[in-house]
């Protein structure tokens, strides 16, 4: 140990007040502004922010791609000067050569290494056999399903031992149940400390996954493209997605991207029957809600003048106002001078699919008073369900009886959609859905 002191404290790589700029003159763009970056030995970091915001530039100023407009990228203490061999990527989709073998295409990458012909078979087949490919030496990528393409691309990219592996939006062009399983083999891997890399760091669009996945996680915005905030992942490996403490970091994830300024509960509220007022749900449908949201996606720097959106979506102005009241209780949007502007949060639902988009709806309104309280009472009660007048007459002791219903009628919609609650009509039973019923602070249980 004590042979290494001088290195205890050099980062394996470290970048110091980097800007990138593109182009030149009036045409000239910012990119990525003052970036400031350390990723020790060791370390999984994540980095998360809208299409834009410069996460891939990064990636290639620290694998030596390019070299920045201004500041310096350090590597093991040195300044660094052309691409870094130390250094490798993988990317969103491989360019496999479609006339080479599987074995053939791990093998390329290691003949550009110049790796003598001898070694470079036996190491890609071990590769591949740790990827999960033993069988497939042989195949072709066209009789390869996209999951089996991405571990070729795992496989290349590791082939050259990088002590640094980036990997840029690695799992998103895969199906959900391949890139399940990837996610989970590149963690092993990595945990199971088998390959020589020393540190990961991973661009991703998921929120979830950054949280499943790395030990940090670092914020980006855009506009220009620059870190925001950084935070710490304090779980341990295996992950569970449903568990409270792992909820608890996608939450306060969720709270940087939607620019949240007021703590929680002023902004929020009390649970009903609490001291303090609770912060009612504004009566809308999430089709009127998403309808806006996506429009607004469409204007230029994701604003809009909120009136004449009224006039183009055919709302009257107090529901609009309803509407907008939602987005920025949601933290999907803000309103200054007349103009709605939508948040990286909200940018991200908007461009979302269908199941992503009830995840972050999910994760938004679990944080709401009356839905902790209700999702608390719920899972109380004798098999997680209770009749609807009794949530209601609960919700009385904090809004008038009209009002009450009202609320009640709107939480059940929202947390159906959010697929935490469901209703049945003929017997006017509430209940939990399962995969919303695990108890706070009950034990990690495995993953199903
Ligand atoms: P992200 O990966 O976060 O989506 P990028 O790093 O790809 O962002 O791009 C950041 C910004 O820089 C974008 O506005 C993009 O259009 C611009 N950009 C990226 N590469 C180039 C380039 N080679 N020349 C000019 N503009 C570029
Ligand atoms: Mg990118």
């Amino acid at each position: 140990m004590h042979m290494q002191m001088d290195n205890v404290d050099t980062p394996l790589l470290k970048l110091e007040h980097i800007s990138q700029v593109y182009g030149s003159g009036q045409r000239s763009f910012t990119a990525v502004q003052d970036v400031n970056l350390v990723l020790n030995e060791g370390e999984f970091v994540a980095l998360l922010g809208p299409s834009g915001c410069g996460k891939s530039t990064l990636l290639r100023l620290i694998t030596g791609l390019q070299s920045p407009s201004e500041g310096r990228v350090f590597y093991r203490g040195g300044v660094m000067k052309g691409v870094n061999p130390h250094a490798s990527i993988v990317f969103q989709t491989f360019a496999l050569f479609p006339w080479l073998t599987v074995l053939e295409n791990v093998e390329v990458a290691l003949k550009a290494r110049g790796i003598p012909k001898k070694m470079r078979t036996t190491r890609a087949l071990d590769l591949l056999d740790r990827v999960g490919l033993d069988g497939f030496e042989t195949a072709y990528p066209r009789e390869l399903s996209g999951g089996m393409r991405q571990k070729v691309g795992f496989a290349r990219a590791m082939a050259v031992e990088p002590e640094l592996l980036c990997l840029d939006e690695p799992f998103s062009a895969l199906d959900v149940l391949s890139a399940e399983a990837l996610r989970g083999e590149l963690l092993e891997l990595w945990t199971s400390g088998n390959i020589p890399t020393r540190a990961l760091l991973m661009v991703t669009h998921s929120i979830e996954e950054a949280v499943f996945m790395a030990d940090r996680i670092v914020i980006m915005d855009k506009e220009p493209g620059r870190v925001v905030k950084e935070l710490r992942v304090p779980l341990i490996h295996p992950r569970v997605r449903k568990h409270p403490k792992f909820l608890e970091v996608v939450d306060r994830v969720y709270a940087i991207l939607a620019g949240q300024t007021l703590p929680e509960y002023l902004e929020l509220g009390t649970a009903p029957g609490e001291p303090g007022k609770t912060r009612s749900l504004p009566h809308i449908t999430l089709n009127e809600l998403t309808g806006l949201l996506e429009r607004v996606a469409e204007m230029p720097n994701y604003r809009a003048d909120i009136y004449r959106m009224a006039e183009e979506l055919k709302l009257n102005s107090d529901h609009l106002l309803l509407l907008m009241e939602s987005a920025e209780l949601l933290g999907f949007a803000t309103i200054t001078q007349g103009d709605i502007l939508l948040t990286s949060l909200g940018e991200t639902f908007a461009e979302a699919s269908i199941l992503a988009r009830k995840e972050i709806f999910a994760s938004r309104i679990r944080r709401l008073p009356i839905f902790k309280w209700m999702i608390a009472m719920l899972r109380a009660a004798d098999k997680h369900r209770l009749e609807w007048e009794v949530v209601q007459t609960a919700l009385e002791l904090e809004f008038p009886v009209d009002e009450a219903e009202r609320q009640l009628d709107t939480a059940v919609n929202w947390g159906r959609y959010a697929e935490i609650l469901a209703y049945e009509d003929n017997t006017g039973i509430i209940y939990l859905e399962p995969s919303a019923s695990l108890a706070p602070g009950a034990p990690a249980a495995k993953e199903e």
